[in-house]
């Protein structure tokens, strides 16, 4: 699959979870749902595929209390006769949560693939978290879930031409040894010296609106980085996507942009605030 073009003009809400701190399922979600929907209401076709430990139902009116608190409807995919069908007719797309390998391949093995892609692509609403957002990358490399199933290809939707890592927490839990998400993704950037990884604390969201994005939420986002470096992008900046790419700087566009609008992008200065150390242990 290709980058999307300038001239494609998707418009994605890409929520790095579906829970922020205590607050329950998409309880945090109504502004970002506004920002993404605006005043009109939605009749949004839900695609549930993540879920391991849950039914479709289950899924579905867990998500239909958030949609219909901001004044959306809600229906699953596992209702339509037709899947593909549903989704050349809808008129908006959720992708919630889950395991990521699990969504992946279930969207593989019903050949929904091609068509979601290009109806997102075709400028239609889609609203994703968790491993929902993940298949907006170009690969699940980045998911922090387990493969506990193999699905035909790690490729994914290719709807952003970067990698994301949700639910980003830094560093590790006192007494324990395992590898802090930060390793993860440097592990990542080394194998991967074409790529960089755009992590998301919970709690924010990427407003995808053609070739810009805004980042939403109350932390900051960080860009991960070749040669161990982190870029902070903070809550209420839109940036030029494709600048989140090697060797480029973050094209921040007109600040005073609100969603919707178009802006002039503008090359910044990169704000570099950190230094990640190289595992002494890792050949260089
Ligand atoms: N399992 C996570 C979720 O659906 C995704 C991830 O952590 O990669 O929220």
């Amino acid at each position: 699959m290709s980058s999307p073009r300038l001239d494609d003009a998707p418009r994605m809400l890409l929520m790095s979870a579906a829970r922020y701190g205590n607050g329950g399922y998409l309880d945090h979600v109504d502004a970002q749902f506004h920002a993404l929907f605006g005043e009109k209401k939605w009749n949004v076709l839900l695609i549930p595929y993540g879920t391991v430990s849950f039914t479709y139902d289950y899924v579905e009116s867990r998500a239909r209390v958030a949609f219909e608190r901001t004044g959306h409807t809600i229906s699953s995919i596992h209702f339509a006769a037709s899947p593909r069908a549903a989704i050349e007719r809808a008129d908006a797309i959720a992708i919630s949560d889950g395991n990521t390998f699990a969504l992946l391949k279930r969207l593989y093995n019903a050949k929904l693939m091609d068509v979601l892609r290009m109806r997102i692509l075709s400028g239609i609403p889609l609203v994703a978290w968790g491993a929902g957002a993940n298949i907006a990358c170009p690969t699940i490399q980045t998911t922090n879930d387990m493969p506990v199933v193999q699905p035909p290809s790690f490729d994914a939707l290719r709807l952003l031409p970067f990698q994301t890592n949700p639910h980003f927490i830094t560093g590790k839990m006192p007494a324990h040894n395992e590898k802090s998400r930060e390793d993860r993704l440097n592990e990542f950037l080394d194998l991967n010296p074409n790529e960089e990884v755009l992590a998301m604390p919970e709690g924010t969201a990427l407003l995808v609106e053609g070739a810009n994005a805004t980042a939403l939420g109350d932390s900051a986002m960080l860009w991960f980085r070749q040669q161990r470096r982190v870029v902070p992008i903070k809550p209420g900046v839109t940036f030029n996507l494709n600048s989140i790419a090697v060797g480029q700087r973050l094209m921040i566009v007109d600040k005073n942009k609100t969603p919707g609008s178009k802006g002039e992008a503008d090359s910044m200065p990169e704000p570099t605030f950190a230094k990640r150390d190289r595992p002494s242990d890792q050949a260089p």
